[in-house]
């Protein structure tokens, strides 16, 4: 795609790196096919190419934002189906990411938005304002269908509905701490303690830490580390991503400098995508980029460092059919497809694959809240295709696309390591004790 941005411009270092993925589009379209909001309404400007068309219009002529390009940039998950698709190895995300720090700086949002976005920039990334918030959410629950009639409290009433029912308690794993590896040690990882993961499934990272143990692998929480930054950064608030991100570097490079780190274990693929990102988002920071560099190419997915590990044969072999649902995060954001499939097949596991598995459930950090009509539409397009498997569990690796399908999936809905955690001799999985699970019918 030609462009005609001019010199001034272009020393702008972030509209230079936005120049040179504009200029790899061919608008072939292809893009377009993959895109569910382009799928779900049918509309150019809902489609990567039309986004990217509004934001080269927008950063050429250097025009702050509109209400135009921010309705089309909001109804975008930044699912990244469009960068698996495209031929031309356009980097949208990066683009899209500028974009909305653009939209942040130069458009006033009208009251109701700013207010509810603040209000999520301020509760969801801390565990203890959040775990509030969602006890307040519960008694306010059934009250969800009063802000449906006005249009600027629908998010309201998608918070109140994605509440879940019960809080689990706090574990222990999600403080400070060092878990020593069974028998001789094999390896040291971190592992990210997140924010709204320990306090909506805190047993995923507790699974995670009884396998690499079991495994011959120590683990530390590091003190310090906190949300990734990921929620603040798809509302293009900058400067508080790139906040979260140094305090995690910094917490991180202690513990590489210290003991020493083989990876940093992430079991949450949204917050993997963001910190393997780390290195590109604080690339001008000269006190940072080399640092966020090596803390992202430490970076893995748990299923990625399992998969490093020689794993002995399953304890036992549940044998049931699993349908396995792949966040965008992980296949889009961290291109990591086949791992986690194969890790359960080998686990005794039979797994199957959903139809349209390129296509985001509609979670996306906080789009579920923000945008509940489209979002409402991809998660029952998710749910007919999971449960025309006729799997008896759902795993997946991210928190987000568990929450939003959760009361829909008519089927448990696991985190993939809970399950591995079951078949190498752990617990089985909190969700499937109460479950009529029974072996698969192939
Ligand atoms: S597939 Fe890639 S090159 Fe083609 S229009 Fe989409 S972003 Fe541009
Ligand atoms: S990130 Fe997802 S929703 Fe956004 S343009 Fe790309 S495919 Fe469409």
């Amino acid at each position: 795609m030609q462009t005609s941005f001019t010199l001034a411009q272009l020393a702008d270092p972030h509209v230079e790196e936005a120049e040179k993925i504009l200029r790899k589009c061919v608008h072939c379209g292809f893009c377009t096919a993959t895109c569910p909001t382009y799928v779900t309404l049918g509309n150019e400007l809902d489609s990567p190419r039309g986004r990217i068309y509004l934001i080269k219009d927008m950063l050429e002529n250097g025009r702050p934002a509109d209400a135009e390009i921010v309705t089309h940039i909001d109804r975008c998950l930044s699912c990244l189906a469009c960068m698996t698709t495209c031929p031309s190895g356009v980097n949208y995300m990066h683009l899209v990411d500028h974009a909305r720090a653009h939209i942040e700086k130069t458009y006033k949002r009208p009251l109701m938005n700013r207010l509810t976005r603040s209000a999520l920039a301020a509760v969801l990334p801390y565990p203890v304002r959040f775990r509030a918030a969602l006890s307040l959410a519960r008694i306010g629950r059934p009250f969800a269908g009063m802000f449906d009639a006005i249009a600027a409290l629908k998010p309201f009433a998608a918070m109140l509905r994605l509440a879940p029912a019960r809080v689990p308690a706090p574990s222990a794993v999600s403080k400070p701490s060092i878990h020593a590896a069974a028998g001789s040690r094999r390896g040291r990882v971190a592992i990210l303690t997140g924010c709204a993961q320990p306090v909506l499934e805190p047993g995923i990272n507790e699974a995670a830490i009884r396998l690499l143990t079991r495994l011959g692998v120590e683990v530390v929480v590091p003190k310090g580390e906190g949300c990734c930054g990921a929620l603040v950064h798809h509302m293009g608030r900058e400067d508080e991503a790139l906040a979260a991100a140094r305090k995690n570097v910094d917490a991180w490079t202690r513990e590489i400098e210290t003991g020493g780190l083989d990876a940093i274990v992430i079991t949450a693929s949204g917050c993997g995508m963001t910190i393997k990102d780390y290195g590109f988002m604080l690339r001008l920071d000269p006190a940072y980029a080399a640092k966020a560099a090596r803390v992202s190419a430490l970076a893995k997915d748990v299923t990625e460092y399992l998969a490093t590990l020689d794993l002995p044969a399953p304890a036992k072999a549940p044998g049931i059919a699993v349908a396995y649902h792949s966040a965008c995060s992980m296949q889009h954001g961290q291109k990591i497809t086949r791992l986690p499939k194969d890790l359960l097949a080998k686990a005794g596991f039979v797994v199957r694959e959903p139809r349209e598995g390129h296509l985001c459930c509609g979670s996306a950090g906080t789009y579920n809240i923000m945008q509940p009509a489209i979002s409402a539409k991809l998660r029952d397009r998710k749910v007919k295709n999971i449960a025309a498997t006729g799997a008896a569990v759902v795993a997946t690796g991210n928190i987000g696309c568990m929450t939003q399908i959760a009361d829909r999936a008519g089927m448990p809905i696991v985190h993939t390591v809970a399950l591995l955690d079951w078949a190498y001799g752990g617990p089985k999985p909190k969700g499937l004790v109460d479950a009529p699970i029974g072996v698969a019918a192939e």
